[in-house]
C-alpha cells in the first residue's frame, strides 16, 4: 500500500532563499501536490549564534511569493530540544549510544593516531565501555551513537539509487553535545520522525548525512523515509554556484524583474526534465512529475535560459496582471508614480501592453518599455538619440507632421498608412524616417514601433512632441 505522502522543507535560517533552496522547496512541493499528500516547513534554528528571524522572514516571504504553501504552521527545531535530549538519553538507556568523556587533547590525540595509520580522523571508542561508577563526575559528556563496526548501510535513494556506506568510515559520532544541545543528525532525524516525513528529499550536499541518519533510525528501530538527494546547481561555466552565476536571494529575482511562475518552471527545469518541454504549467508540473525522473548529473543555472521563459511568461500573462506586478515592483525599487507615471496613465498604459509584453525579458524592461507615454514635454532627449536629429530630418518631420495633422481618424493603420505614402512621395527609406521620428516622439531608440507609439500617446500628444523637434 501506498504511504501517505509528506515531504518537508528544512531550511536553515541563516540567510535569504537561495536558487538551490528554493529549488528543493519547489521539488518537495510538487511531489506532495502530486501524491495529494503535504508539504511541512521545518526552520533548521538550533544554530543559535547564526540563525536569525531576518532570514526566517526572508525565507518565507521567498516562498510566498514563489506560491509554495506549505502545511501547518513552519516547525521550530530549536523548540524540538527537549524531545532530541530525551531521545539521546534513551539510546543511552537502550545500549545504542553512550556517554562520551574524552578531552579535546585525548581527541586530538586521536585524530593524529588515525593520521599516522593512514585512516580518516575518527573517535576510536575510548568511552565506549565506561560504566556509570567509572565516569567522571566532574566532566560534563557528550552523547555518542554506537555505529555498528565494519556493517554495510545502504542508503535508497530516489536519484543515486543504492548507495552504499561502510560503518567504518562513520565512527561514533556525536549525536548530543555537552551543552545538551541536539547535533543536526540527530535533530533531523527526530523531527523527520515525529512529522511523519515520508520522503526527504533535498541535496545531494546530505548523502553522507543520510547515511549517519539510517544508523541513527535503525538503531531507533524507525522506518527510513524515502530519499531523494539532489544533484546541486552548478553555474553556466560548470563551477560551484556563485553569485555571480545567480547563486541570490528569490527575493532578488522578484527585484530584477522575474515572475514567480517562470522562476518555478526554470527551477524545476533544473534537475528535472519532461522529455524536451522547456514551457509547461503548474498544472503540468504536478501532473508530470516523478522523483525517479530527477537528473543524476549537476544542473548549470543559465541566466540566459531563465531570462528567455521569463520573456514567454510576460508574452502571455494578461495586461491587468503584469500591470499590478509593474506597480508593485516599482514601488519596492521607490520609484514612485512621478517617476513612473504608471497610475497616472493606468488606461494607456494597459492599452499598450499587448504591443509592449512581447518585447520585454523582465518586468522591470516591461517598464522602462512604458515610459514614453509619461515622459513629459518637452522630451529629454538621450545622445544617441540626438545624433537623428539633424536639421534635414527635422525638416522631414515638419513636413509630416503636416500630413499626420490631416488625418481625421487616429489608428494604427491610417496612422501607418499616411507615414508609408509619405515615403514613397519622397522617395525615402521607411528606416530613415523611423529613426528620427522615434528619437522626437520618445527621446530615445529603443522603444517599440514608431505607428505604435502614436497610437498610444494619441494625436495631440504625438503632434506635440514632433513640433518640439521640427523646425
Ligand atoms: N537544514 C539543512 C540545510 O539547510 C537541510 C537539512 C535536511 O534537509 O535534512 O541544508
Amino acid at each position: 500500500m501506498s504511504k501517505n505522502v509528506i515531504t518537508r522543507f528544512a531550511p536553515s535560517p541563516t540567510g535569504f532563499l537561495h536558487i538551490g533552496g528554493a529549488r528543493t522547496a519547489l521539488f518537495n512541493w510538487v511531489y506532495a501536490k502530486k501524491m495529494g499528500g503535504k508539504m511541512l516547513l521545518r526552520i533548521e534554528d538550533t544554530d543559535r549564534a547564526r540563525s536569525s528571524q531576518d532570514a526566517v522572514d526572508a525565507i518565507l516571504d521567498g516562498m510566498k511569493w514563489l506560491g509554495l504553501n506549505w502545511s501547518g504552521d513552519p516547525v521550530s527545531q530549536f523548540e524540538n530540544k527537549q524531545r532530541h535530549i530525551d531521545i539521546a538519553n534513551q539510546l543511552v538507556k537502550s545500549g545504542h549510544a553512550y556517554k562520551c568523556y574524552c578531552s579535546q587533547d585525548e581527541l586530538s590525540k586521536m585524530r593524529e593516531e588515525a593520521k599516522a595509520k593512514g585512516l580518516p580522523p575518527s573517535y576510536n571508542g575510548l568511552c565506549k565501555e565506561i560504566t556509570a561508577q567509572d565516569s567522571p563526575k566532574d566532566i560534563e559528556p557528550v552523547i555518542r551513537i554506537k555505529t555498528p563496526f565494519e556493517r554495510e548501510i545502504i542508503v535508497k535513494d530516489h536519484v543515486q539509487g543504492d548507495v552504499v556506506f561502510n560503518t567504518k568510515n562513520l565512527d561514533d559520532f556525536i549525536i548530543l553535545r555537552s551543552d545538551k544541545s541536539p547535533t543536526y543528525m540527530l535533530a533531523v532525524v527526530v523531527d523527520d520522525h515525529d512529522m511523519e516525513v515520508s520522503h526527504i528529499i533535498r541535496g545531494d550536499d546530505h548523502l553522507t548525512n543520510a547515511a549517519r541518519q539510517v544508523v541513527i533510525y535503525n538503531a531507533l528501530g524507525w522506518d527510513v523515509p524515502d530519499m531523494a538527494h539532489i544533484p546541486l546547481i552548478h553555474g553556466a561555466d560548470g563551477a560551484k554556484l556563485s553569485k555571480r552565476h545567480g547563486a541570490l536571494g528569490v527575493d532578488a529575482y522578484r527585484k530584477m524583474g522575474y515572475l514567480p511562475a517562470a522562476v518555478r518552471n526554470y527551477l524545476a527545469r533544473l534537475g528535472w526534465s519532461h522529455g524536451d518541454d522547456e514551457i509547461f504549467s503548474t498544472e503540468q508540473m504536478i501532473d508530470w512529475f516523478e522523483l525517479d525522473d530527477l537528473n543524476k548529473g549537476a544542473s548549470r543555472f543559465d541566466f540566459v535560459k531563465l531570462a528567455n521563459i521569463n520573456a514567454q511568461y510576460i508574452r502571455n500573462e494578461k495586461p491587468e496582471y503584469l500591470f499590478s506586478v509593474m506597480l508593485e515592483l516599482t514601488k519596492e525599487l521607490s520609484m514612485d508614480d512621478d517617476l513612473t507615471g504608471l497610475k497616472e496613465n493606468e488606461q494607456t498604459v494597459l492599452n499598450a501592453l499587448p504591443d509592449l509584453q512581447s518585447r520585454a525579458k523582465t518586468i522591470v524592461e516591461l517598464v522602462q518599455l512604458t515610459q514614453f507615454i509619461h515622459a513629459k514635454r518637452p522630451l529629454l532627449i538621450d545622445e544617441k538619440a540626438k545624433e537623428q536629429l539633424n536639421d534635414e530630418s527635422k525638416e522631414m518631420i515638419f513636413s509630416l507632421a503636416k500630413n499626420l495633422d490631416a488625418l481625421t481618424e487616429w489608428s494604427l493603420e491610417e496612422i501607418k498608412t499616411c507615414i508609408k505614402s509619405f515615403a514613397q512621395e519622397k522617395d525615402i527609406k521607411l528606416g530613415k524616417i523611423a529613426q528620427p521620428l522615434r528619437a522626437a516622439l520618445t527621446g530615445g531608440l529603443a522603444s517599440p514601433g514608431v505607428f505604435e507609439v502614436m497610437a498610444i500617446i494619441g494625436k495631440q500628444e504625438s503632434l506635440a512632441r514632433l513640433a518640439d523637434q521640427s523646425c
